[in-house]
């Protein structure tokens, strides 16, 4: 692993800084996931937007970016195309919003551009548009054909499996470097997935906490036990760290090592670091987190529009998107005192929720959480107490310019 840098997320100017964009380009997907938040979760709201975001939406939400840069004193934003199936909107349209994103925003900031596609519908025009773009490309894939076509289906109830896999051939071929994105399929064989993920070709592996609150928890609970994701993640975590395949990261794990060595959170799922992130959907109306649609109908409307509206708007509304997005939430009552009160702080956010407490709760994969945590502790022998020690250690020297450190992969953090 490298060196790890952290981006300056602090407040600039007084409005905090956005370090992402995050486009829903498309409302529609070629795919209806059965676990899918946008579509199968109870939300309803893409039912009423355009399917593909106009040219003006596109370029009203950058000029809102730009302005923030400007305002915000930033220098760095990343731009997401995301849906739906974000290559809906086609290689033609993909490849002028890609010019027009950096040319509106290039005296202001560096721009990152990425894409989280189902890889469905890529061909060599799309790829060569990846490369020429300089695009990090992240792929929707849950492993081997068994566990991904149970859940990953099109809308005639077909497995997606061989349609993934094509488009990443197309990747490879291209020499398109991707990162893969795993919903943990419960109660899979952990191995048999990772291994099949690695032999995909990608160069990182983020495995998502599949998404559901605590009124929706009660049959997981029934079928697979009281940890299923610390149970299917305990055993990659010992291969990846102690058999030699660190060379591809892995997301969240990555991120819990690096917490409990020290670092803050780079990742939203854990640590109650806000996020930074501003959606926009295909009418243009900007949205707080968007999986918090498995929560409540609506629940990530703040009913602001980038026609109308700038990002920091966001600021001058009581919706909880604002400390959410911006500041973080408050520390759920049950995790209080918790060992990992600082560290975890809650797990993510949607996981939180019930209709009864709103966000007021442990997450549902809190029996997880703690007991990944005390897993990765023991086998990287740092105690909560050294993470502290370290923790202060390393804001110290932030303080005093001394940064950034490297993250070592024998388990130690270097200064
Ligand atoms: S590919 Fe993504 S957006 Fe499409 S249905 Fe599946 S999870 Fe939802
Ligand atoms: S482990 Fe559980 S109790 Fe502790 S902070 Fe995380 S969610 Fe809260």
């Amino acid at each position: 692993m490298g060196a790890v840098i952290e981006r300056d997320t602090k407040v600039l100017r007084g409005v905090p800084f956005l370090t992402q964009l995050i486009l829903k380009v498309a409302s529609r997907c070629n795919l209806n996931c059965s676990y899918c938040f946008v579509y199968n979760k109870g939300d309803s709201t893409w039912k009423g937007r355009p399917a593909i975001m106009s040219d003006e939406i596109f370029e009203a939400a950058l000029d809102r970016m730009r302005q923030h840069c400007r305002t915000a004193g930033q220098n760095w934003v990343r731009i997401a195309f995301h849906g739906g199936e974000p290559c809906l909107i086609g290689p033609a349209c993909f490849d002028a919003w890609c010019l027009k994103a950096r040319q509106v925003l290039q005296d202001v900031a560096t721009v990152e551009l990425c894409i989280q596609t189902n890889a469905t519908l890529l061909n060599p025009e799309w790829a060569e548009l990846f490369r020429k773009h300089k695009v990090g490309v992240g792929v929707s894939m849950d492993g081997p054909r068994e566990y991904h076509d149970t859940f990953r289906v099109d809308h005639l109830g077909r497995g997606s499996y061989d349609r993934v896999e094509q488009g990443l051939q197309v990747l490879r071929r291209a020499d398109v470097p991707f990162g893969l994105l795993a919903v943990i399929p419960l109660g899979a064989r952990p191995l048999d997935v990772h291994r099949h993920l690695l032999s995909l070709g990608c160069d990182h592996i983020t495995y998502a906490l599949p998404h559901f609150t605590h009124d929706t928890i009660a049959p997981v609970r029934r079928l697979y036990g009281s940890t299923p994701c610390a149970d299917f993640l305990i055993p990659i975590f010992d291969e990846w760290w102690f058999n030699g395949s660190v060379d591809v990261r892995i997301g969240d794990l990555w991120n819990m090592s690096r917490i409990i060595m020290g670092g803050h959170s780079q990742i939203e799922t854990l640590g109650n670091e806000p996020p930074r992130y501003a959606f926009v959907e295909t009418d243009g109306e900007i949205e707080g987190l968007d999986n918090l649609r498995v929560c409540a109908e609506g629940m990530a409307r703040i009913h602001l529009n980038v026609l109308t509206s700038d990002f920091q708007d966001i600021l001058q509304t009581d919706s909880m998107h604002k400390k959410a997005i911006f500041e973080g939430m408050e520390l759920p009552t049950g995790c209080r005192a918790c060992p990992e009160r600082d560290t975890c702080a809650g797990g993510y956010l949607p996981h939180r929720f019930s209709s009864a407490r709103g966000f007021d709760n442990p997450s549902v994969w809190c029996a997880d959480l703690m007991k990944l945590f005390t897993h990765l502790r023991d086998r990287l022998g740092v105690t909560v107490e050294e993470t502290y020690t370290r923790r202060n250690a390393l804001e110290s020297m932030a303080q005093t310019g001394m940064w950034p450190f490297e993250l070592s992969t024998d388990g130690g953090a270097t200064l």
